[in-house]
This record gives structure tokens, sequence and C-alpha cells, in this order.
């Protein structure tokens, strides 16, 4: 479907300096950010944005108040540039001017203050200007000489430049598709190897009793490749989710994580305690009772308990163990690995690979914590290629980012 009054005919994008795959978060932003007419947009969804619209819980978190690369699965320095040129404040003071102020939630991060609707109209808005061709589904692209070909399900369209938007695997649901890495992979480019990320862990036969715990929460610290991540977990039928599981996963690949489930806890009263075990601990009844059982310990009062079971109590501060696996790419909220940074100008997000191929957004190698990080990247990258196009030689005189 066209959705431009300007947009006739086979190779409407001859005249367009750059195509962007991808009406999601980087897309819908580099296409504000360029001049008017200058990108064709090319959404295999009948709509732009579909992640952002449910993102958040349905209130989109935007960004968050702290933010370095420190916060990033990735190359630090890579992602640091592009964190500098566009950082939170920036973001914020952009949506704020287009009459949007996003509230601060859970001390740190911003969402919008009504509904996640609220950005991605502004979004729609300022992207506007632009060409959009919806419900058409990039299927490869070539280059000739100068000029790029995209194949999408309907025709083959050119353009001097193309910039890859198109997000990563997970949440298929939402249109997500592989064509980024493949599009990487075909000019030569390292695709570091993906897997599921902001998702919940299945558990092995050792811990199938969480299963059971279905439904119960606690807050926890969790140690996995090194990294704390704190926050609630919540016990599912699957395995384990809630938002420190999912920060969580962003570093586990395999083996160990350990589990602290008594993270504020004092063992310093228990075994003068006169009250039960199940009482003592800060631990929903049903949670303690199943974590008693497994250690093989009856619930008495905690000066009945003898040294040995009071050390054996202790290792729930540090319970490891191996998970199974994920909740899969349909569950995940983002794709971690991607194409490799080193292979990208941090200054331009251009292929190193091929002179006006872009990347932006969640298809690099370039993963964020829970707590707004992923669109943070999804803006900071956009910007920091619309910045460097307005360099490029054939447009240094009409091109200028659109910020105010
Ligand atoms: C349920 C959910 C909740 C989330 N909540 C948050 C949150 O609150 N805060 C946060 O920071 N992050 C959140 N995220 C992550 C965030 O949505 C992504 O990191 C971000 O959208 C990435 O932006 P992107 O532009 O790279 O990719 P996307 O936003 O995924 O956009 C890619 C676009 O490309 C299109 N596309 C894919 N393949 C093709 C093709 N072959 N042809 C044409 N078009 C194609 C897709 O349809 C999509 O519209 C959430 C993700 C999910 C799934």
């Amino acid at each position: 479907m066209w959705c431009n009054r300007y947009a006739v005919g086979y190779n409407v994008a001859m005249n367009k300096e750059i195509i962007i795959i991808g009406g999601g978060a980087s897309g819908l932003m580099l296409a504000s950010l360029l001049p008017k007419q200058s990108a064709l947009v090319i959404e295999a969804n009948g709509k732009t944005g579909a992640k952002i619209a449910v993102s958040g819980g349905g209130k989109c978190n935007i960004t968050n108040a702290k933010m370095d690369s420190s916060f990033y699965r990735g190359e630090s320095s890579f992602i640091q540039k592009s964190l500098k040129a566009f950082d939170q404040n920036a973001l914020l003071a952009w949506i704020k001017a287009r009459g949007v102020s996003p509230v601060l939630k859970k001390e740190n991060q911003y969402f919008c203050p009504n509904s996640a609707k609220e950005l991605l109209q502004i979004l729609e808005q300022e992207s506007k200007k632009q060409t959009f061709l919806l419900g058409e589904k990039v299927i490869s692209v070539d280059k000739r000489g100068l000029y790029f070909s995209v194949k999408t399900d309907k025709r083959v369209l050119t353009s001097r430049a193309v910039a890859v938007a198109s997000g990563g695997v997970s949440y298929p649901i939402l249109g997500a598709t592989s064509v980024g890495y493949e599009i990487a992979a075909f000019f030569g480019h390292t695709v570091v190897k993906t897997a599921p990320a902001l998702v919940g862990l299945t558990v092995q036969k050792e811990q199938f009793f969480f299963k059971e715990l279905s439904g119960a929460s606690v807050d926890v610290q969790i140690k996995a490749a090194g990294r704390l991540c704190q926050g609630s977990l919540l016990f599912t039928h699957k395995g384990i989710s809630g938002p420190a599981v999912l920060d969580a996963s962003l570093y586990w690949d395999k083996g160990n994580i350990a589990i602290d489930f008594l993270p504020a806890f004092s063992w310093d009263h228990v075994r003068s305690s006169k009250k039960q075990l199940t009482s003592i601990l800060p631990l929903p009844k049903r949670v303690a009772k199943a974590f008693l059982i497994q250690l093989g310990i009856e619930d008495k009062i905690g000066s009945k308990i003898s040294a040995e079971e009071l050390k054996r109590l202790k290792t729930l501060n540090c319970y490891s163990f191996a998970p199974a696996g994920t909740f899969g790419y349909s569950k995940a909220e983002v794709t971690k690995g991607g194409v490799c940074t080193n292979e990208v100008e941090a200054d331009t997000m251009m292929s190193l690979k091929s002179e006006g191929l872009y990347f932006v957004g969640e298809v690099l190698d370039v993963t964020g914590r829970l707590g707004g990080y992923n669109f943070q990247w999804a803006f900071s990258s956009a910007f920091v290629c619309a910045a460097s196009l307005k360099h490029r030689k054939k447009i240094e005189n009409n091109f200028q980012i659109e910020l105010n």
C-alpha cells in the first residue's frame, strides 16, 4: 500500500536518498530526522511501530535516567558514541517538544504518561513527510555499481543508500524477520550468534518444583556471567520470569546462575526465634515450604534447628543451578547478538563493507538491559545515522537533520 500522495510508479525510490527497511522504533526515528521526501520506508506490517504500541505494558518504557554503555551487552565504545550523540536527555527533550511529557517511574525509568501510542503518534507524525510502503516485505538487497536494489515481495526498488532497521527476530507475531541478518551476511558482515534475551528461563528437572510455585513472586538478586541483576522473580508454569530474570537472561548463555532468594535477610536471630521457619523466612509461605522440603528441613521453630540445618538454609543466599534454556524468541522482548559492530562505523552507522549501507537499532549486536535501554539504543543509533547522512557527498547541500 502506498502511503504518500507523491509516491507513484515502479521505481519511486530512485529519487529518494535512502530506503529504510523497517518502520519500527529506529526506522521511524530515522525517517523523522531526515529531510522531507528523502526516504522510502518499507514495512512488512500493515502499520508501523508494532512493538512500540505494546511495549512497557502498553505505556512504553522509553528510556532511563541512568544511561551509559554499561547497561548494554555489546562493544562499549561503539555504544557510548551513539549514546553521547543523542542521550536520554536529548530524547526526552525531543519528545517533550512534541507535546508529551514522559513520566519517571520505578526510580529511573521514563514511560509515556498515558499510553505507548503517545510516542508512536509523535514518530508517525514526524515521519509522515517520507514515503511509506506498508504491508510489503523486503526479501533481499543487492548492489550494482552505486545503486542498491531492494527486492520486496512486490517489486524491486533502487536507491543510493539503504538503512537496515529491521530489528531482531524476537516476537515474530509482531512482524520480526531475520532479513537484517541475511542482508548483513550477503554484504560480508559477521553476524554474532543470536539468542532470545529479556526472556524467562526454563528449568531442568531438579528445579521442576519451581513450576508448582507458579504465580508466586519474590525479590531476589541473580548472578549471571558475573553480572548482578536484582528485582522480582516470578515463578511460572514454564520456569522463572520477572524483571530480575529477564535482566539475567541478557548475560546468561549457558551454565549456572546463582540466585539469592533472601538478599536483605539477616540470619542473626533465627536460632533464637520462637516462630516457625516458614514464618521467619521473608518468602511467600508456599515458596518457603517448597525450599524447606528441597533442603530436607522440617518446618519447625527457629530455636530448634541445628547449626548444620542453618548452614543448609543459608544456601538460599546462593542457590546455584543451570537453567535448561529460555522461553524462546516468541516470548523474548529482544534478540541479543546480531550484526557485529566491529564492521560498522560508530560515527555513522555505515557498513565498513559496503558504502551506503547502514544498520540501526536492534539488528546490531547491541542489547540493553530492561528499563528503556533498547528504545534508547534504537533512537540514538538512528540519530547518528541521520546525522551522518548529511555528510554524504551527493546530499551535502540540501540535507539537514530536523531536530527542532
Ligand atoms: C513485548 C515487548 C515489549 C518491549 N518493551 C520495551 C520497553 O518498554 N522499553 C524498551 O526499551 N524496549 C522494549 N522492547 C524492545 C524494543 O521494542 C526493541 O528493542 C525496539 O523496538 C527495537 O527497534 P528496531 O527499530 O531495531 O526494531 P523494531 O522496532 O522491531 O522494528 C523493526 C521493524 O522492521 C519490520 N520488518 C522486519 N522484517 C522486515 C522485512 N523483511 N521487510 C520489511 N519490514 C520488516 C518489522 O515489522 C518492524 O516493524 C520491547 C519488546 C517487546 C517485544
